[in-house]
């Protein structure tokens, strides 16, 4: 008898937004981006949309990443975020209120969480469950989070790299740091202009990390042909690079993310320790999909480093699994509206 309540989980990342429903899998992945309009303040478009007006379009317009510029408390942009998606997931069946969940990232304040259940209700959401990201990478990389065992998970996104320990569906230390895909992005934008006096977008500079990048050194390595702008003639040019390269270029970077993982393992109580150790430190999200990443992460830690199946999708498919399981979580849940 009860009327029918469409479920929602939304992975909201700080580069990309994806939406999961049970039963259907990821139905939307779109970057987390709002195009706001300098003048009257107005929001003129999200997500793909939003991404492709941004460079193409006059000064006036500011491209806002919610989840990354930390105006995920900014109610009005999250919430046009949440309309949005919500619509686009939902179709037709957008007449009927969705039950949604939705991650956060582990270090967001008791207020920005406040937030995102705020915006979600605004946004048209009958309840709004709120779980912290590393709780819902774990779940959705198939980790029994409830028993009393420890587990890392990493998960390396755009904008942060997130270490934390799971042990009895809670999180016992985590570390968050703002170095991560975009920064690796950078480093390699840097090292094409120091070294090849040659000027790249951050899109060349994402290809040549999926295309050849590498987090240690390769003795066959890969090469591709990137094209530029010569900073002194002002002419487009090409010219070859090759992995080792990349890995000396995105070194520094790395060796941030690592030291956070050391930083929690160092304050993971023995016990707990002693599980990760037999389990491995379980990788996710988009950048842990970097080559070799896994065999550095091993290489500095003495710890085996495994990449979750379906890394991208992990925490979506947690958001999802918690949802058509509300009761098993609830310890999980930290805040329900
Ligand atoms: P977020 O959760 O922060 O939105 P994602 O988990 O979606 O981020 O990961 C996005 C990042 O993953 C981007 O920086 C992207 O360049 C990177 N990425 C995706 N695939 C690969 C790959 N094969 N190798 C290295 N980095 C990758
Ligand atoms: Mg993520």
């Amino acid at each position: 008898m009860g009327i029918f309540t469409p479920k929602l989980g939304i992975d909201l990342g700080t580069a990309n937004t994806l939406v999961f429903i049970p039963g259907k899998g990821v139905v939307i992945n779109e970057p987390s981006v709002v195009a706001v309009s300098e003048i009257d303040n107005r929001i003129l478009a999200v997500g793909n949309d939003a991404k492709d007006m941004v460079g193409r379009t006059p000064e006036s317009i500011i491209a806002y990443r919610p989840m990354r510029d930390g105006v995920i408390a900014d109610y009005r942009v999250t919430e046009a975020m949440l309309r949005y998606f919500f619509s686009k997931a939902l179709g037709k069946w957008s007449i009927f209120k969705p039950e949604v969940m939705i991650s956060v990232p582990a270090g967001v304040t008791s207020t920005e969480r406040r937030a995102v259940v705020e915006a979600a209700i605004k946004a048209g959401a009958k309840n709004a469950y709120v779980v912290k990201e590393p709780i819902l990478a774990a779940i959705g990389a198939g980790i029994p989070i409830h028993e009393a065992h420890g587990h890392m998970i990493v998960d390396i996104g755009g904008g942060t790299t997130d270490v934390a320990v799971i042990s009895l569906g809670g999180i016992v230390s985590c570390s968050s740091v703002k170095c991560a895909g975009d920064r690796i992005d950078q480093s390699i934008v840097d090292y094409i202009k120091k070294t090849f006096n040659l000027a790249i977008g951050d899109k060349t500079a994402e290809q040549i990390k999926t295309k050849v990048g590498s987090a240690v050194l390769m003795e066959d390595e890969l090469t591709m042909t990137i094209k530029g702008r010569d900073y002194l003639s002002g002419l487009p040019r090409s010219t070859e690079i090759s992995t080792n390269e990349i890995v000396k270029a995105v070194g520094k970077d790395l060796k941030e993310m690592i030291n956070a993982i050391k930083k929690v393992l160092q304050d993971t109580p023995p016990e707990l320790a002693s599980d990760i150790i037999d389990k491995g430190i379980i990788m996710t999200g988009g950048s842990s999909q970097l080559r070799n990443l896994t065999e550095l992460v091993y290489r500095k830690t003495g710890v085996k480093a495994v990449l979750a199946k379906d890394a991208l999708y992990c925490v979506a498919k947690g958001t999802g699994i918690a949802l058509n399981h509300l009761d098993n979580y609830k310890k999980s849940i930290i805040i329900k509206r």
